[in-house]
């Protein structure tokens, strides 16, 4: 189990994927939030069951996966369903989350939030890092990535915490306006103070 839990956010095209990649190339265990939240409503899960028996099976695709626009799209008509819904996800996510945690086998482990630094439900992390760009180069590489147009991703960004917002909660900023080998370079380092932090919080908890 890891005893240490970075947590790590960036704006959408920031590199966040790009960034846990790296880490993960290291050895690290990374634990994917939204991942997670798709994992929690697999075929099967008892949260995608309840959302079956509250809206009927019109909420499921032809191969019984659920529709994630077709319930957006109930969600954001209405707030008590909103919050229904937030009942039911957010304990199975929390639940599935800690689980992960306590299975990963590295010496710390990455929790990755898109939204950490929007909720405050993830202030127990031990270190925040922040993958940081100017808005200019994400709104860039998101509009190649997604294929789509500025006007889309400038909706996602401004629903989004601002850059200022992220990086006064940031204890470590991973900044990726550079090129590749820039990043490899900041991650390794990122790393070894990692371990270091890891060792000293298990060199205190042990002596408790
Ligand atoms: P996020 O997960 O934060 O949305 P990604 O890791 O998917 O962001 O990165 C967004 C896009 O930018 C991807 O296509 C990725 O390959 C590209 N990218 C990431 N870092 C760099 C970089 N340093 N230089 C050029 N392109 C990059």
């Amino acid at each position: 189990m890891s005893d240490y839990v970075v947590g790590i956010s960036g704006g959408i095209g920031s590199g966040k994927t790009t960034v846990t990649d790296l880490f993960a190339k290291l050895g690290v265990d990374i634990i994917d939030a939204d991942v997670i939240a798709r994992e929690v409503v697999e075929p099967g899960t008892p949260a995608l069951k309840a959302i079956v028996a509250k809206f009927g099976v019109s909420v499921l695709d032809e191969s019984g996966k659920l529709n994630r626009a077709k319930l957006r799209t109930l969600v954001f008509a209405d707030i008590e369903i909103k919050n229904w819904l937030n009942q039911l996800l957010h304990p199975a996510i929390r639940e599935l989350m800690m689980m992960q945690i306590q299975q990963a086998k590295s010496k710390y482990c990455l929790l990755s939030v898109p939204l950490l630094v929007e909720n405050k439900s993830y202030e127990w992390v031990d270190r925040v890092a922040i993958v940081d760009v100017d808005e200019q180069t994400q709104l860039q590489r998101t509009v190649l990535r997604d294929k789509t147009n500025e006007q889309q991703i400038r909706a996602i960004m401004s629903a989004q915490a601002t850059r200022q917002q992220r990086l006064a909660v940031a204890e470590d900023v991973i900044d990726n306006t550079g090129n590749r080998e820039d990043l490899i370079e900041t991650v390794s380092q990122l790393h070894q103070q990692y371990l270091k932090l890891a060792n000293q919080k298990n060199g205190e908890l042990n002596t408790d």
